[in-house]
């Protein structure tokens, strides 16, 4: 028996993975009482689809993880859009010629534009610190303007600390789009599962091998014994914090009830400038439900306190790496443990790049 714990995607493929590949059977604990992690979705009393643990989309370029998805949902075609205000105006993020035009006056827009494409090629990508450090004094102008007025306050807010301070793998994902493509993925395969993620991950752990626990910590199973353990809980409490807890950012989310059918044009408004909130989700436009009111999910950014909230996004710098590698190297002295997703190995996973480890890992590890 093969044993896994939580029933995020992660874990829910992993099981699927084992029960029909292998043939063997799967113990799923889940110290929560719903399954599907951090995908966990319902309907609320307004008739709407509703993402606890905020908004989630499903996007990839990975054709085999998008089939395989598909064997176990239905897709509600949506491609993502989003608005940040900024100067009191709703305008779409990553920001493009659209957002240079609603911004600026005529002419500056238009000179800005110009000297964006006298440099760079149409439909570049072009991230923000590296226009900072171009000679063009109007390419370093707009820069500035995008840096200040988009990314520093939203980054501030977002994990506590000056966007200076933070690894590049968070500053540098920041660009200026030369197009007027206001879709922020761009990835071949985009959606939102119709039945929601919650009836998806059900359906990957429907197998007559898989047997579901929910409500059940992995402390409550300590003394018995699996072939494997396939772990996907964070990696220091595991090993009861002994090289200190790795540090997460978390949110919490204010939900509220619109009584009119829409509170935004979009599913997405960022606040970069103002309020102590980062964005708003209006869920309903996920589905594109039409109801007659609303539900809207104001997200504010908090220290993760363990026990008192949710650990959302590892903090990439130095020591937490560090703190990490000793976790994974106590880990390893153990062969009947396999670490997978987000928590486990401490970095920050799209939904496809946890079902493409999963995949991969099965592949690896499991006979
Ligand atoms: C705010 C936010 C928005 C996001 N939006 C997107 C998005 O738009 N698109 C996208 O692709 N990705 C998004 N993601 C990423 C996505 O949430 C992750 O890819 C996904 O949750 C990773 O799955 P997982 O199975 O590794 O972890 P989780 O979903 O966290 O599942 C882990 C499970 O393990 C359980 N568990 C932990 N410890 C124990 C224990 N000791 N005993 C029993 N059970 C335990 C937990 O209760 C949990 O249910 C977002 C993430 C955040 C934080």
């Amino acid at each position: 028996m093969y044993l896994i714990v939580g029933a995020g995607p992660a874990g829910a493929v992993m099981a699927e993975r084992i029960a029909s590949q292998r043939d063997r059977k799967v113990l799923v604990i889940d110290r929560r009482e719903h399954l599907a992690g951090n995908l966990y979705d319902a309907i609320d009393d307004n008739g709407v689809m509703v993402h606890r643990y905020g908004p989630h989309i499903f996007h990839t370029n990975d054709r085999e993880v998008w089939d395989y998805l598909s064997r176990f949902t239905r897709w509600h075609h949506y491609f993502h859009r989003a608005g940040a205000v900024v100067d009191g105006r709703i305008v779409p993020i990553p920001f493009n010629f659209d957002s240079l035009h609603a911004l600026f006056p005529p002419h500056l827009a238009a000179r800005l534009e110009q000297r964006l494409l006298a440099n760079h090629a149409y439909g570049e990508h072009i991230p923000v610190l590296d226009l900072l450090e171009t000679e063009d004094p109007d390419l370093r102008f707009l820069a500035r303007y995008v840096f200040d007025n988009l990314f520093a306050g939203y980054t501030a807010k977002q994990w506590g600390r000056d966007a200076h301070t933070l690894d590049r793998s968070v500053t540098g994902r920041v660009p200026i789009r030369l197009s007027r493509d206001d879709r922020y993925f761009r990835d071949v395969y985009q959606g939102i599962p119709a039945d929601g993620y919650t009836r998806m991950v059900e359906n990957l752990l429907d197998h007559p091998n898989v047997e579901l626990r929910l409500g059940v910590d992995y402390a409550d199973l300590r003394g018995e014994r699996f072939t494997k353990t396939i772990y996907t809980g964070k990696i220091d409490e595991l090993f009861d914090h002994r090289f200190g807890p790795l540090p997460y950012r978390s949110l919490r989310f204010d939900y509220r009830t619109i009584d009119k059918p829409y509170f935004q044009p979009l599913a997405q408004v960022n606040y970069p400038q103002s309020y102590d909130f980062t964005r708003i989700t209006e869920y309903k436009h996920f589905l594109d439900q039409q109801t007659p009111r609303s539900t809207i999910g104001i997200e504010y950014p908090l220290e993760h306190v363990p026990g008192e909230n949710e650990p959302y996004y590892p903090i990439p710098d130095d020591a937490s790496r560090a703190a990490y590698e000793q976790y994974r190297a106590e880990a390893a002295k153990r062969d009947d443990l396999i670490l997978l997703g987000r928590l486990a190995e401490y970095r920050y996973y799209n939904m496809d790049q946890v079902v493409r480890r999963a995949f991969d890992v099965f592949e690896a590890e499991v006979a």
